[in-house]
């Protein structure tokens, strides 16, 4: 799983050792990632943190296949690692479009073409990818992080295609306002402005995020695939 070392990501990978899986962290940073991995299992065995910039395509590609040879194989990849860089469009720069468009997009499409061949070969395998909500709603201030979530979906459907018959499904999770340190920071009056948006009344916990994901990656997820699973508490229907 990429990211992981805090906020939706960590939440995720709780889920899934909790599930039974093994799991692998990254970060950007190895102190880090280790770290996060050790404060999620004591089980060095069943979660390990590694540093891994998504951004750096053979990078993704010599870790994978090395982390391929240590543990058996990937089954399971889970496309979490994120960054925004916001701005008008006017003001936005060319290297925060760059910069978001190589961690969210490319990162994605590294690491799905990092785990793909093993899974063809074994006809298993789980690819989710974290969009967002604005996604499929654009969000102004956003466009680069839109335009690479929006990538993200379209990335999924077509995995989903490529890969149907071979026992591999690809999903998307598009969180909605999402209970995280980004949320916590916005004022009172833009979270009630936000809140007046959302039917539930509530952002999203980042558990609700992992219970879409946990739900992906299981075997009753065996005939879901190309999806987007909106986790929004009904902001977009
Ligand atoms: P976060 O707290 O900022 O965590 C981002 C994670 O991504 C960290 O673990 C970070 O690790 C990792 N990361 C960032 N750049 C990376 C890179 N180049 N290579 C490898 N790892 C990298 O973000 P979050 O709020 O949990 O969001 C997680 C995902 O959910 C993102 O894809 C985000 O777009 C999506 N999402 C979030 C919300 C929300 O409300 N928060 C809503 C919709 C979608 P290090 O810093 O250790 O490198």
């Amino acid at each position: 799983m990429t990211g992981g070392t805090r906020g939706i990501g960590n939440a995720i990978a709780k889920r899934l050792l909790a599930d039974g899986f093994r799991v692998v962290i990254t970060g950007r940073d190895a102190a880090g990632a280790e770290k996060s991995a050790a404060g999620l299992s004591a089980d060095t065995g069943r979660c390990r943190g590694i540093a891994l910039d998504v951004a750096q395509f053979d990078r993704v590609q010599e870790a994978v296949k090395e982390l391929g040879r240590e543990t058996g194989g990937i089954d399971i990849l889970v496309n979490n690692a994120g960054i925004t860089r916001d701005d008008v469009l006017l003001r936005m720069k060319e290297e925060d479009w760059d910069a978001v468009l190589s961690t969210n997009l490319k990162g994605a499409f590294a690491c799905a073409k990092a785990v793909i061949r093993d899974m063809v070969k074994k006809r298993w395998g789980r690819i989710v990818n974290v969009a967002s909500i604005v996604g499929a709603m654009g969000n102004a201030g956003q466009a680069n992080y839109v335009a690479a979530k929006a990538g993200m979906i379209g990335l999924t459907k077509t995995l989903a295609r490529e890969y149907a018959t071979r026992g591999i499904t690809a999903n998307a999770v598009a969180p909605g306002f999402i209970e995280t340190d980004m949320t916590a920071a916005l004022d009172e009056a833009a979270r009630g402005r936000l809140l007046a948006q959302i039917p539930m009344e509530r952002f999203g916990t980042m558990d609700d995020v992992a219970a879409a994901v946990a739900y992906l990656v299981s075997d009753e997820a065996a005939y879901v695939t190309g999806q987007v699973l909106h986790v929004n508490g009904g902001m977009l229907m």
